[in-house]
């Protein structure tokens, strides 16, 4: 079966690619985009930057110490899109491998001589799944072998010991390996290089060891900390072990170190991980709006994690994460046209950014890029949305359930249906059955849902957050119709978040809302809003909001304190545009906020 994370046992079991196909609708046209544009993109600047001549030995050297693994990234990319540019840049790849497995066009001649910040093993990691993805797909070739021989490798140079990589993402790599080989000594190998780190196994560093995980075992750590994607990445790899070893203790540790961090260290957007200078976890309820970094790759790996958790248990909260994290993130990491991709994400930019033409050497967030320094983030972005199938709906022994509501034909647990929906714009799902069958029908009602019926064979009735289910059995053109009502909400943040005080956010079905300012319009610096229901208007397709605000445009006078409540000098009534967060950045330099003073 051809799906990224394929667990030997769990609650609810994946789907093959081929079993979930995507139609025309928010998710499927980006899907389209980006096998037809994103990947190409990648490839392009990929050669472009050098990073790709590195493995036909071209010198110097060009790119970060980690640059192979984004070429590993793009061929997981290629291998789940089925693209035919694989074969080759795989046999591109294959040149630099070395006799006894060992590849890395950065530390050969010198290997494994910096664990801390070297990412060997994470490049393996990369590879791994690249190679992964093409066996499920296609099946052995070029890919396959390069990447069996580096695991091999791994297993034969790191079995005994205590070394590890400063940046996870080689253990749900070897676990995978294994599951689609059978070969124990890859989970093995992953399992230990779990059970390594905290020990500790790295040096400690100006961050701290807990930047990389390393500062207490898995097993005794409360909450997600460090560096965010290194953290997120660890976990989904913990979660593999966990399963397939049947380690409860471990995979409740994770859960409980999900839902602290998902309670105190998570942004409205689902976005992970509050500073810039280490990319890290901020402490407990540190989420400052415009001071977030929210890294991408983050938000990949917390879907990552969720989608695990989510298989693992069938608790519906790891699949309304998920949603809030795809709509919110994903789809705001890369711009409408497939070219341009967010590093950081903040839910405040203060002042316009200016366009770059070429490589963008910062990860700021103000303005998409075409390509960065470092380019994790575009090409995690098109590795999934390459296998996004593969999130949309599982099966158990009762029958199907659809987790993410998206134009398209499922077929799994006995069943085969078709999904219609104009979500998320609105709320009515209609799930059509195509065959005769039997089992059970679940659909998750979100959390946000608070207004939800369910239709059937004549009745409606309402429906609570959670999985609705009805029972079969079905005849083909049988119908279920989910209405979830979409009215949008103001949120409000927990009062411990200091950064968010006095202010409120508005959210329409699984979208996260935002002011944006182009241009001569007003920079939303100095505004305050009234919170009364917001005014919906359709434009092409998009719903937007509009909400009553006094916005100003004053500059204090040379010290912004003072003995009474100051700001808002020459504030006048206005009605404030809200455009959903995932399309803000697509009009050019801009200032935005999600976060709204009352
Ligand atoms: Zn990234």
């Amino acid at each position: 079966m051809a799906n990224p994370v394929l667990p030997s046992s769990g609650v609810l079991s994946p789907l093959g690619l081929d079993a979930v196909r995507l139609s025309p609708g928010f998710w499927g046209d980006r899907v389209a985009l980006n096998r037809e544009v994103t990947i190409a993109h990648c490839q392009e600047w990929e050669e472009r930057e050098g990073w790709i001549g590195n493995f036909r030995g071209e010198r110097p050297r060009r790119g970060r110490e980690f640059s192979d693994s984004e070429i590993y990234k793009l061929l997981e990319a290629m291998a789940w899109a089925d693209h035919p540019g694989l074969p080759a840049l795989a046999e591109t790849v294959a040149h630099a491998q070395e006799g006894d497995g060992y590849i890395n066009t950065r530390w050969s001649g010198s290997r494994y001589t910096d664990f801390e910040w070297g990412h060997e093993l994470y490049c393996y990691g990369h590879l791994i799944q690249a190679g992964v993805a093409r066996l499920r797909m296609h099946g052995e070739d070029r890919l396959t072998q390069v990447a069996v021989r580096a695991a091999d490798h791994v297993c034969r140079r790191f079995m005994d010991g205590t070394e590890t990589c400063g940046h996870p993402v080689i253990e749900m790599a070897l676990v995978e390996l294994y599951r689609v080989t059978g070969t124990e000594r890859y989970l093995e190998m992953a399992r230990r290089f779990v059970e390594r780190r905290g020990l500790p196994a790295l040096a400690d560093i100006p961050f701290g060891r807990a930047y990389y995980q390393d500062d207490i075992p898995v097993r005794q750590a409360q909450v997600f900390r460090g560096h965010a994607v290194r953290a997120l990445y660890l976990a989904s790899g913990v979660v593999d072990v966990a399963i397939e070893t049947g380690d409860e203790e471990l995979l409740k540790a994770v859960e409980a170190q999900w839902e602290r961090t998902v309670a105190r260290r998570t942004h409205l957007t689902g976005g992970m991980g509050s500073r810039h200078i280490d990319e890290s976890f901020g402490d407990d309820y540190e989420l400052p709006p415009d001071r977030a970094y929210n890294e991408t790759c983050a938000s990949i790996a917390s879907i990552m994690l969720a989608h695990r958790l989510l298989l693992a248990t069938g608790d519906v909260r790891y699949a309304d994460l998920a949603e809030r994290t795809l709509y919110n993130m994903l789809a705001t990491g890369v711009a409408l046209d497939g070219r341009s991709f967010f590093y950081a994400n903040p839910l405040q930019v203060r002042v316009p950014a200016v366009p770059l033409e070429g490589v963008n050497h910062a990860a700021e967030g103000g303005l998409r890029s075409p390509w960065f320094d470092v380019s994790c983030c575009p090409n995690n972005i098109a590795r999934t949305l390459a296998s996004l199938p593969a999130y949309m709906a599982t099966t158990a022994a009762d029958g199907l359930q659809i987790h993410h509501f998206t134009p398209s034909e499922i077929r799994g647990g006995g069943l085969a249906v078709r999904v219609e929906t104009g979500y998320p714009w609105n709320g009515a799902v209609t799930v059509r059955v195509l065959e005769d069958g039997d089992g059970r029908i679940k659909l998750r009602v979100p959390a946000w849902a608070s207004d939800a019926t369910l239709a059937h064979g004549g009745t409606v009735r309402p429906v609570a957050p959670g999985y609705a289910s009805v029972e079969g059995p079905w005849r083909a053109g049988d119908e279920l119709r989910l209405e979830l009502a979409m009215s949008p909400r103001w949120t409000f943040p927990n009062s411990k978040i200091d950064a968010l005080r006095g202010c409120a956010a508005v959210e329409r079905g699984p979208l996260v809302y935002c002011a944006e300012s182009v241009g001569d319009e007003s920079p939303l610096a100095d505004l305050a809003v009234r919170v009364e229901p917001p005014v919906e208007q359709e434009a092409n397709g998009v719903v937007e909001l509009e909400v009553e605000a006094s916005l100003g445009d004053s500059d204090g006078d040379g010290w912004p304190y003072g003995p009474s409540r100051n700001g808002r000098v020459d504030a006048s009534d206005a009605r404030l545009r809200l455009i959903p967060y995932h399309r803000w950045g697509n009009r050019g330099p801009a200032t935005m906020r999600v976060w709204l003073p009352i």
